[in-house]
């Protein structure tokens, strides 16, 4: 899952930067509202953690501007203090849920896990793909109740497949969510994760759909 966060304050940016990478996602960040508003423009973001009061262009505007150009992606806004007008203009422009400063970090992981997993269509923080069960809360991939050791970058393309669930996702599509803006990227490495992925689980649920991509699926149902 990649996320962008767009925060002026240099403290509080890199604060929510690490939080949200130490929790396993790829983060992506600006520091204004014209760079903030480029990058979601034109990145594929699951996500974004959006400012409201930032320099150049404001965050309402910036929101305003994403959702008239289709962009969908599911939007946390931060306020100041207990500005409510703000919460109304942020919800009227087209934002998900906010987060009032100053906030405690948990608090945006916690709304953030709820956006994405609302966003992808599940109502808990448990993935369930036959006996495989990812706990977006913790973290964890289980087969039949046996923990299952991931790298990072493995949990995260596994991640992406279960929230998509059922669905076939291209390689592209794979490698522009799993990669920051700045990362080298290589389609071909993706087939090898996947190869490494499918050993470590042990179970046929990762399938791939010839010249498509692939797609997570119970073992009865592969293709
Ligand atoms: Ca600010």
């Amino acid at each position: 899952m990649r996320i962008l966060v767009v925060e002026d304050d240099p403290d509080l940016n890199r604060q929510i930067v690490a939080a949200l990478g130490d929790a396993g996602y790829v983060v992506d960040k600006a520091m204004d509202g014209e760079e903030g508003h480029f990058l979601g423009e034109t990145e594929p973001y699951d996500a974004v953690v959006l400012d409201l009061g930032l320099p150049v262009l404001d965050g309402v505007s910036v929101l305003e501007k994403w959702r008239r150009a289709g962009k969908k992606m599911p939007v946390l806004i931060l306020t100041a203090r207990d500005r409510w007008s703000d919460k109304v203009a942020g919800f009227d422009a087209g934002a998900d849920d906010y987060v009032v400063k100053p906030f405690q970090m948990e608090e945006v992981l916690a709304r953030m896990r709820a956006l994405l997993r609302r966003s992808a269509g599940h109502a808990t923080s448990e993935l369930t793909c036959g006996p495989m069960v990812l706990d977006t809360k913790s973290a964890r991939v289980t087969v039949n109740g046996t923990a299952i050791k991931l790298t990072s970058l493995e949990f995260r393309l596994l991640s992406y497949l279960m929230h998509h669930g059922g669905k076939v996702v291209s390689r592209t599509e794979l490698v522009e969510h799993l990669y920051d803006q700045d990362f080298d990227r290589d389609s071909n490495t993706i087939e090898v994760f996947i190869g490494r992925l499918r050993k470590k689980l042990g179970v046929d649920v990762l399938h791939t759909i010839r010249g498509m991509g692939y797609c997570v699926s119970e073992p009865d149902n592969a293709k």
